[in-house]
């Protein structure tokens, strides 16, 4: 197995801090990084990375894009915050540029994106009610096992994963969890006449990169229209050109009726997520009824339009898919008996490691960080391989070859 790896005097300063001030929510690799600049990463000793996670891809557009990083500075000595008490003069701007970019009618701007998943959760609830008469109290919506959509209360209520859920009771109702990529459990579940929504990660991110076959997105819209309940599709993760299309839904021509977006809205600079819908849903709210501080707020709403701008300009959904399509070439050819699947769409990717050691994902990590490359395991055995969009076809063979090193020490 791997051997162990020193750890610098200063590196190990920053992670004594964080252990010893810090809670202990999270569990990072041991490097403590102090720069970043497209897609490359460097530590306090001054070592270069290629980062393979883009902070759960919010950095699509690359770190500390040129762009970005001046609409940023540009708004921030301007005007920082208004809160909704006022208006902006962003705030309606930024409106009609993303309702336009996405064809939609309406967006509701907050700050995280399980924010955003629990906005889409009460408009669709309000929505249930007031507009398709659902008996009070009695709204139900679908989502799948194995989901992510955040870590509030009322989202893990809905969770399949023990770690998020356990001694965090009690639980939201509401919810029936079904499996993903299944339409049948989903044609059954639409049956109940409560139903106001069925939520989907159009390919589920944490859950290990799962690509649900072709044909469930659309088929299940159809279902979700024929059963007159609104289907919302997640694409904090998948969104913003990660796989390939501006959207994941876009790849079987899907338009949701609650779209969710989070993370690269900002490209990395500060939490910026978003809920578009049509007037039908989104009017249903009314003044008071929910909100942010921050949402909407004139620096989010600069950096956003700079963002999506990047995305569209730099053609960064085209190089998703040439690069993504050279990555998972790259790693089936290592043909390394340690990877039982490549899977993936665009530059959202991930390997299971076949291994009779439980950690040899974790290991193979810390051994990729030693050869200059940044990922992080999810549930157990599988890796996530989601670079920054700008990466080129160079420094994808770079990667494969430091992937393929690195795999030699679980040998
Ligand atoms: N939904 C999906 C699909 C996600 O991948 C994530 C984060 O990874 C979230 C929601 C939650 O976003 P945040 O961590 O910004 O609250």
């Amino acid at each position: 197995m791997v051997p162990n790896f020193t750890i610098s005097e200063k590196t190990q300063h920053f992670l004594g801090l964080e252990e010893q001030y810090g809670a202990h929510n999270y569990h990072p690799l041991p490097v403590v990084l102090t720069r970043g600049e497209g897609v490359f990463l460097w530590d306090v000793d001054g070592k270069r990375y290629y980062d393979f996670l883009s902070g759960y891809s919010a950095v699509n557009q690359g770190h500390c894009h040129p762009k970005i990083l001046a609409a940023l500075i540009e708004q921030a000595q301007q005007l920082t915050l208004t809160s909704r008490a006022f208006y902006s003069d962003v705030l309606g701007e930024y409106s009609a540029y993303i309702t336009r970019y996405f064809g939609f009618d309406k967006v509701l701007p907050v700050n995280t994106g399980v924010e955003a998943v629990e906005t889409a959760l009460k408009l669709c609830r309000r929505w249930g009610y007031v507009v398709k008469g659902i008996p009070e109290n009695k709204a139900k919506i679908i989502v799948c096992a194995n989901n992510f959509h955040g870590r509030t209360l009322n989202v893990v209520s809905f969770s399949t994963d023990p770690v998020a859920k356990k001694d965090f009771g009690p639980y939201m109702p509401g919810y029936e969890v079904i499996p993903f990529n299944n339409l049948a459990a989903l044609e059954n579940a639409l049956q109940d006449p409560n139903v106001a929504g069925f939520m989907v990660e159009p390919i589920q991110g944490e859950a290990g990169v799962v690509v649900p076959d072709e044909g469930y997105l659309s088929k299940a819209r159809q279902y979700c229209i024929d059963a007159r309940v609104l289907f919302i599709a997640d694409e904090i993760q998948t969104g913003l050109a990660r796989t390939g299309k501006l959207l994941a839904c876009d790849h079987e021509n899907v338009r949701p009726d609650i779209l969710i977006l989070g993370k690269a809205l900002s490209g990395g600079m500060l939490p910026v997520s978003a809920v578009l819908a049509d007037d039908e849903i989104m009017l249903t709210i009314k003044p008071g009824e929910h909100g942010s501080t921050y949402g909407g707020n004139p620096l989010a709403c600069k950096v956003a339009m700079a963002s999506l701008e990047v995305l569209r300009n730099e053609q960064m959904a085209e190089n998703a898919v040439k690069m993504g399509a050279l990555l998972r070439k790259g790693l089936e050819d290592i043909g390394s008996p340690h990877i039982s699947i490549v899977r993936g769409k665009g530059l959202l990717n991930a390997i299971v490691i076949r291994h009779a050691h439980e950690d040899a994902a974790w290991e193979l990590c810390l051994a990729l960080k030693e050869n200059g490359l940044l990922a992080k395991p999810t549930h157990g055995d599988k890796i996530r391989f989601a670079p920054p969009l700008v990466i080129n076809a160079a420094q994808i063979e770079e990667c494969v070859a430091i992937i393929k090193k690195s795999l030699t020490t679980l040998d």
